[in-house]
């Protein structure tokens, strides 16, 4: 599991946290876009399709930084995969603010359908059913990208949120309302009974109503509890619980990311340019106070006179 997620590559780097997408992410999109085209002819509906999970991930994984960094637990990183995403978030200092920082994700991506469906309204696209209905087949994809994005963050935040298990929200969420009266530990174990049981039942009407998606989503969800619930009675922590014990990063020279480095670069330019201009002025005041050493004060021009007031100006203003 460590190594699999380490195939990533860093995207850009923004207000410290840094955005890793996984190699899986392409591959499946340009399979997902090749099998539109030669289904549909519409290479670009699986683009759209793509595009929108790509941020309807980051919107949700932003909420979580925000929301760490709000209650002072500290974010650095999103890793982005098909699957959905990570927010390498710190732990809350108390519990309500590890619940506040689950739900910070499907509250943003909530907001952000919001939002999508102001700009959709103001494009004057048609708002219907379909606009929300994101399992009308593939009739309901691509004929608007903002309605798509719309579309797969009502899927992504109410999976989320509604999954009582780990390592969806929901699981964290539920753990974080049953702290107060379990325990951390009996709190954690119960989520994982409880996630098995909801992946069993899914799994089960998946099958029964031969829906697919369902019956996958519920076999990872209980597999996923199984071995979480494992590793507690281990006594070690499921990776993803809480996010302490969770640093799939390897070990790689820290470089800063594009928007700092280009601060540092233009911050290097301002301090070459202060210094050369530093020179120039004492280089003048130097030529200015030898004229008063040999002719006097009054023998300055006013121009020479100007150029004295503007050089203390300057080193008034600068100073240090
Ligand atoms: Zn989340």
């Amino acid at each position: 599991m460590q190594s699999f997620l380490n195939w990533s590559f860093r995207l850009y780097r923004l207000f410290g946290i840094e955005v890793r997408i996984h190699w899986l992410f392409p591959v499946i999109a340009a399979l997902e876009i090749l099998q539109w085209s030669k289904e549909e002819g519409r290479a670009d509906y699986g683009a759209y399709l793509m595009l929108s999970l790509f941020l309807s991930t980051l919107i949700h994984e932003y909420g979580h930084c925000a929301a760490a960094r709000i209650v002072g637990a500290g974010a650095d990183q999103i890793l982005l995969w098909p699957l959905g995403g990570l927010a390498m978030v710190g732990h809350s200092p108390t519990n309500r603010g590890e619940v506040f920082v689950a739900l910070a994700g499907p509250i943003t991506g909530f907001l952000a359908c919001a939002v999508c469906l102001g700009v959709s309204g103001v494009l004057g696209e048609p708002i219907t059913w379909n606009t929300f209905n994101p399992f009308g087949g593939k009739e309901a994809w691509g004929h608007s990208l903002v309605q798509d994005i719309l579309k797969l963050n009502l899927i992504v935040n109410a999976v989320n949120l509604l999954t009582p298990a780990f390592p969806l929200d929901g699981g964290r969420i539920l753990t974080g309302l049953l702290v107060p009266l379990l325990g951390y530990a009996r709190a954690l174990l119960t989520t994982t009974l409880v996630g098995i049981i909801f992946g069993i039942g899914l799994m089960g009407s998946g099958m029964y109503f031969r829906a697919w998606h369902p019956t996958i989503f519920g076999i990872w969800v209980a597999v996923s509890c199984v071995i979480a619930r494992m590793q507690l009675k281990a006594g070690a922590m499921p990776e993803y619980a809480y996010a302490e014990s969770f640093d799939y990063r390897p070990e790689r020279p820290h470089r800063p990311g594009f928007f700092a480095r280009w601060r540092m670069k233009r911050e290097a330019r301002r301090r070459a340019r202060m210094a050369q201009e530093e020179r120039r002025i004492r280089e003048q005041v130097d030529n200015i106070l030898d004229k008063v050493k040999r002719e006097g004060m009054e023998a300055l021009t006013p121009r020479e006179r100007a150029a004295l007031n503007e050089a203390s100006k300057f080193f008034r203003d600068n100073e240090g």
